[in-house]
């Protein structure tokens, strides 16, 4: 290079002015028979590739790489090297470090070594067919961990397929009972949010099968993790293996969400750092790192090869795999500028909305954001586009109550004086409170559990049967007992937010009761504690059979599916009825059920209710969903059984 830059210069505006590099070219590309290595490092002094012919064996031939525009080395030879491995000797200020590429779309075993990938060469029988299915009514998310789905002997996944991308490619039945892909499909949701299944760190892919980590600690961004294949020294395994899972999933009539966490890597000593030294990640003015996301540090999202780097990973996700969805972790570490741009770039890609987006609109702790950028935080979510969506915390809490103190209830399991609160969650808290503007309730994402904290039900059995119990139940939770009133409220809390508007997102198995007994943070809990317990979906088939019956519900309440950002004109007649008693109605345009009326009722006792004007059919109560039964006697009121929920409707003219 021209000149020798000093570290500080890599933050400065002036840097990612000279050196931004638009192209879409980096990483090792096979084209025509050829094979041309890009690496983006405008500090380097040196650039030195090394082949290998295999994850392990030591390398075969050294050549240096040559400098060109923008900081950009590179070097091109004529041959197609599909399946060799790869990586670089960057010298930056006279030291030279061994590092894979970030750019690299293969890796071998641990992500240690990059490898050439002719990526024609990597796709599945019928992966060019591949399409998923037709956009749904609603989306209804299902949070799953790719391991946790198959982990447990009863999936009736074959033994040589259990905790793998393979698991997804077989029926699973387990006798009459369906269980894996066949439960999945038989379900009704219409998106499998996968836990982060790039290659992340931790587990040690050549260990054993009784590892476990969620997977939030992310090593090679653009190459499948290693430890859900069925072969992790041959880095095509994955790839094709990984593409045969979503092959599967979308021949199932199910989308694919991708969890990605483009906030922080797993070390700061990560290939992004040993190719560009200090860039890639965010220091406080003395100098120190900085650790919003409480996992050591913060991506630098804000800089232009970093806002490149992650909307060009996000983009080839979904060309290459065929993803539809991205959820991102600490979304709040990340800038509004940067979600925008991901939203329009794949906008104009697939078409409008095609591919879902969402996050988490908050972070660990502050983070020196970039000059003249914002975070994409909950309080900025009117900058946000509107096809940028968030988790709500607010429709979560005040159902079930805070997620940090195991003994605070929410409406559903206790707590007095919500039931103003509980009546802003149906119209996504449009206009609810000062300081949170969402632009239309298709920001918004209403959930009651995900991978964090306790399950939905050990929450409730904390929550009610717990030593720190305040109803008066207090005693030794037992997470295995089918307490009737746990059931209960689990039923009224799933009702509550499948009559909420916005988009709709559960955790795998709160729909059977999915307990991990109490662990509250499982991230590298032994797998036994984290998988689907499938015997449960038979025991809790009344739960399950509630939750099938809401989703199929759900579909057909156009009123509450709308998403445009006057939909919550569809909902009107907001009242609190009494004491932890609510009810509202809701217009449901073009549908058979023209009105809809709802009561939530958290009391311990039944509660008669009057209803509105004309003859009304209950869709769904404390028992069943999906129904439709006339309302028992004349009186025109309806009784609502104690903890529990009623939708009803009234046909069209
Ligand atoms: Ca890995």
């Amino acid at each position: 290079m021209e000149e020798t830059l000093s570290k500080r210069f890599v933050y400065t505006k002036e840097f990612d002015e000279k050196y931004r590099y638009d192209g879409k070219d980096l990483g090792a590309v096979c084209k025509n028979g050829h094979t041309i290595f890009k690496v983006w490092s405008p500090t380097a002094e040196q650039v030195e590739l090394y082949l290998y012919r295999d994850g392990k064996s030591d390398t075969y031939r050294r050549e240096q790489l040559r400098p060109g525009e923008k900081g950009v080395w590179s070097l091109e030879f004529a041959e197609n090297m599909h399946g060799l491995y790869y990586d670089y000797f960057i010298m930056n200020n006279g030291k030279s470090l061994r590092t894979a590429d970030p750019y690299a779309v293969g890796c071998g075993c641990n992500g240690e070594r990059s490898m050439v990938v002719d990526l024609s060469l990597t796709d599945p029988e019928g992966f060019d067919q591949d399409r998923a299915p037709e956009r749904p009514e609603e989306n209804i998310i299902y949070e799953l961990h790719i391991k946790d789905f198959s982990h447990d002997p009863e999936s009736g996944v074959p033994e040589e397929y259990r905790g793998k991308y393979m698991a997804f490619t077989v029926s699973g039945k387990s006798g009459d009972h369906p269980t894996g892909m066949e439960y999945l499909k038989q379900l009704g949701v219409t998106h499998i949010h996968l836990l982060p299944f790039y290659d992340y760190g931790f587990t040690d892919e050549a260990g054993d099968h009784n590892q476990f980590n969620w997977g939030y600690d992310p090593v090679n961004y653009n190459v499948p993790e290693g430890t859900y294949a069925t072969d992790v020294d041959n880095g095509l395994v994955r790839i094709r293996e990984c593409k045969e899972m979503i092959q599967a999933l979308h021949a199932n009539g199910l989308r694919v969400v991708m969890d990605v966490v483009y906030n922080h890597t797993y070390e700061e000593d990560s290939c992004l750092n040993r190719t560009v030294p200090g860039y890639y990640y965010r220091r406080w003015a003395n100098g120190k790192l900085s650790d919003g996301s409480a996992c050591g540090n913060d991506v630098a999202a804000g800089r232009a090869m970093v806002d490149n780097y992650i909307a060009d990973s996000v983009m080839y996700w979904a060309k290459e795999y065929h993803i539809d969805g991205f959820r991102f972790d600490l979304m709040g570490l990340l800038t509004v500028e940067l979600m925008n741009r991901i939203r329009k770039e794949l906008d104009a890609e697939f078409g409008e909305g095609e591919i879902l987006l969402y996050g988490e609109p908050w972070r660990a702790t502050e983070s020196p954001m970039e000059e003249g950028t914002h975070a994409a935080l909950k309080s900025n979510v009117h900058l946000l586009d509107e096809g940028v969506a968030m988790f709500s915390d607010d429709t979560r809490d005040v159902i079930k109550g805070n997620v940090f103190y195991e003994e605070e209830p929410g409406f559903v399991n206790g707590a007095s004086g919500l039931e103003e609160r509980v009546l802003c969650a149906p119209t996504g808290w449009k206009d609810a409170y000062e300081g949170f503007a969402p632009k239309s309730c298709g920001q918004i994402i209403n959930y009651v559990s995900a991978h964090d904290n306790f399950t939905l039900w050990d929450k409730f059995v904390l929550s009610m049967h717990g030593p720190k119990a305040l109803n008066g139940k207090a005693g030794e939770a037992d997470y295995t007992k089918k307490y009737e009133d746990v059931l209960a409220v689990n039923k009224l809390s799933a009702l509550i937010y499948f009559t909420c508007q916005g988009h709709l997102f559960m955790q795998a198995g709160e729909e059977f009761g999915r307990t991990k007994l109490g662990d509250e943070n499982s991230y590298r809990s032994d797998p036994a504690i984290n998988m689907l317990d499938w015997k449960r979906t038979e025991e809790y088939s009344e739960l399950v059979d509630y939750y099938r019956g809401l989703i199929r519900l759900r579909k057909r309440m156009t009123g509450l599916t709308c998403k445009s950002a006057d939909a919550d004109k569809y909902i009107t007649d907001k009242k609190v009825l009494g004491e932890k008693l609510v009810s509202f109605q809701v217009e449901n345009p073009g549908a058979e059920m023209e009105r809809l009326f709802v009561v939530y009722n958290a009391s311990d006792g039944e509660a008669t209710v009057a209803l509105p004007e004309g003859t009304w059919f209950v869709l769904a109560d404390a028992q069943i969903t999906d129904c439709c039964k006339p309302v028992a006697g004349s009186d025109n009121t309806v009784r609502v059984a104690a903890q529990s929920g009623m939708i009803l409707g009234r046909k069209a003219e």
